[in-house]
């Protein structure tokens, strides 16, 4: 039964009387119905109109029930979407042959009104629970890839899209670049004002960083103090200034009242070769390191080595 959400109902039937007729007794019980009047036209509405349930009729012009049901099945994004077929009185071949094709129940033509509200209610429900165990499974998927002390992405999230995007600056040879952040003298933070503290230092510094990446950027704690941050379609100029721009973003006030700086050691990739992602890290990590020899507080990019 419908309840708070609305739940819509497409019903595809080329006759207008079927249409009309299920449409007033599911409008009474509360769905909302789309109307299709070919297999065709039932596809596109699919598509946009994201239907709960598909009531299906066999016999149609341009594309009949059978010919439709198998493109939804094919299709992934629409392969889980309940069908209940509408059939003829005497028609037990077009039934063997709808469940055949994955149907999830059938009609007898015309349809009573409890069953119909009865076959529809149980496919309603089947598209609900697999939407809500989807959005379950994608925020279980979100928090496995969440840092939580920093609210950025961790490091397994990072080390997936390293991947990704490594892949992809090599397939269409773009530019990619690095930046490997790391907090200068974090220890004495904990040591001195205290972890609780660190903790606060390593939030604020992460929020000033993710003011002012770009939104293509991939931003994550790589581990203790340190930070990754992934800029597809970039260069050496776009990573020196986007480096300096997330220096000066930390410097430029204290973090939990105390003069927090960053060091950023930074690689770019523009000549793929075979071991670009472990080449990328070791580079900005180098670079990072001297950046640190260097004084601390400041930007070392540089094209890594072919
Ligand atoms: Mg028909």
């Amino acid at each position: 039964m419908p309840t708070a959400a609305p739940v819509t109902v497409l019903v595809a039937d080329d006759s207008a009387v079927v249409r009309s007729l299920v449409r007033v007794e599911l409008e009474d019980a509360g769905y909302v119905v789309v109307e299709a009047v070919d297999g065709a036209e039932a596809l596109r509405m699919v598509a946009e109109h994201a239907p709960s349930v598909l009531l299906l009729d066999v016999e149609m012009p341009v594309l009949d029930g059978f010919a439709t049901i198998v493109a939804l099945k094919s299709d992934p994004a629409t392969a889980d979407l309940p069908v209940v077929f509408l059939t003829g009185r005497s028609d037990t071949g077009d039934v063997v042959e709808a469940l055949r094709l994955g149907a999830h129940d059938y009609l007898r033509k015309p349809p009573e009104t409890a069953e119909l509200l009865a076959r529809v209610s149980a496919a309603a429900e089947v598209t609900g629970l697999r939407r809500e165990l989807r959005r379950r499974t994608e925020e279980l998927d979100q928090q496995a890839r969440t840092d939580h002390l920093t609210g950025l992405h961790n490091r397994r999230h990072l080390e997936e899209h390293l991947d990704a995007l490594v892949t992809g600056a090599r397939r269409h040879r773009h530019p990619f670049s690095v930046l490997l952040v790391d907090v200068d003298h974090f220890k004495r933070v904990n040591d001195t004002a205290g972890h609780d503290t660190g903790d606060r230092v390593l939030a604020g510094v992460s929020r000033r960083m993710a003011a002012v990446v770009r939104t293509e950027d991939v931003l994550g704690r790589w581990g203790g103090e340190e930070f990754l941050l992934l800029c597809p379609f970039t260069d050496l100029e776009g990573a020196v200034v986007l480096a300096e721009r997330l220096r000066a973003a930390v410097a430029a006030e204290p973090v939990e009242g105390l003069a927090v700086t960053v060091s950023i050691g930074g690689s770019v990739l523009i000549r793929p070769g075979d071991d670009d992602r472990g080449a990328l890290l070791r580079a900005a990590d180098a670079h990072l390191y001297r950046a640190k020899g260097a004084g601390r507080d400041r930007c070392e990019v540089a094209v890594l080595p072919v």
